[in-house]
């Protein structure tokens, strides 16, 4: 039977969940699946795997989801995107997962594609994902739900009471937990976690953990989802930008005081942003790991 990740996180004071995309080849997918097993050796609490804009990837979620959960025994959530669909696309595809005995999502309003400026919602659409929980809430207990959090706030939100109140809608309409977007800086995560409990929200705040691995291509993602990168970190890499060794090895140093630090402060576990990359995140795991 497969464990809804609410019921882990009432039990265990402390998680370690990997997060994974489905690839675009074939044989994307097969070292995908010998990374899982790889990690299925790292005791996870859970596996995520990620949602696309649109396109063949968004049915390989669902088949990714089914595949790891009975090939390795591990509990992996669906994200899950208002973004492209209807609101009866949205009910048919959470029936499938019921189906399939997928009983944890993540609920989110999805990115847009890309070079999409003015995204407006699919015709009877969700423009918001508390609508989407709202909506697999209408299948009672059967889902454990996660939403996103947003450390510095949300991209396109004016500023972070606003988004505060807006997650406080994602979490009066059911959700179970936060995952949260990437951040470099932990006083942003702890300031959050305040902020949240000053709001009366008492859910979980799970931090999302990026190692950082190439200098330029961290530049590019944050640019897209609005994380800051700190004056420290682009001291730290910019210097060996190009060396891959130094970056990699720089990278590990990092995420290992970040981690230390959120753990020591009280994060309730640690969500790894993995890239698909079994290295260097079991080698953080093994130094950090309580
Ligand atoms: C852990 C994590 C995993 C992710 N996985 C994926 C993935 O698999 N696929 C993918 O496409 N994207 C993914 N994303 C990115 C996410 O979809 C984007 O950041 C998206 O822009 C916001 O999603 P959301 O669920 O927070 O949206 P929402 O909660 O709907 O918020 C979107 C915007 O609307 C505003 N808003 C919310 N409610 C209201 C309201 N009632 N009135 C007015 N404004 C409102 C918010 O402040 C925000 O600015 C992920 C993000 C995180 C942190």
């Amino acid at each position: 039977m497969i464990r809804k990740i609410s019921d882990i996180l009432a039990e265990k004071e402390m998680t370690y969940s990997f997060e994974f995309f489905p690839p675009k080849t074939e044989k994307g997918v097969e070292k995908l699946f010998e990374v899982a097993g790889e990690y299925k050796e790292l005791n996870p609490d859970w596996f995520t795997v990620t949602y696309g804009a649109g396109g063949s990837t968004r049915e390989l979620t669902m088949e990714l989801v089914d595949q790891f959960q009975k090939r390795f025994g591990v509990p992996t959530m669906h994200h899950f995107t208002c973004v492209g669909h209807s609101k009866d696309e949205l009910a048919n595809i959470i029936e499938e997962m019921k189906r399939r005995n997928i009983c944890n999502i993540l609920a989110l309003r999805g990115d847009p594609p890309a070079g999409v400026e003015n995204w407006e919602p699919a015709p009877n659409g969700l423009e918001y994902s508390y609508q989407l929980v709202e909506l697999i809430r209408e299948h009672n207990g059967f889902f454990s739900v996660g939403v996103a959090g947003f450390p510095e706030g949300h991209i396109d939100c004016p500023d972070k009471e606003t988004d505060t109140k807006h997650l406080k809608m994602k979490i009066d309409a059911g959700s179970d937990f936060v995952i949260t977007q990437l951040f470099f800086d932990n006083k942003d995560y702890f300031d959050y976690v305040n902020r949240l409990k000053a709001a009366s929200i008492g859910v979980k705040v799970l931090p999302g953990i990026l190692p950082i691995t190439d200098y330029k291509k961290l530049i590019r993602f944050c640019a897209g989802c609005g994380a800051t990168i700190p004056k420290r970190v682009h001291d730290i890499f910019r210097p060996i930008d190009g060396d891959e060794e130094a970056t990699y090895k720089a990278g590990i140093d990092f995420v290992i005081e970040q981690c230390n630090e959120l753990l020591d402060g009280g994060a309730p576990g640690l969500h790894f942003y993995t890239l698909n990359k079994l290295d260097p995140v079991r080698e953080v795991l093994g130094k950090i790991r309580r």
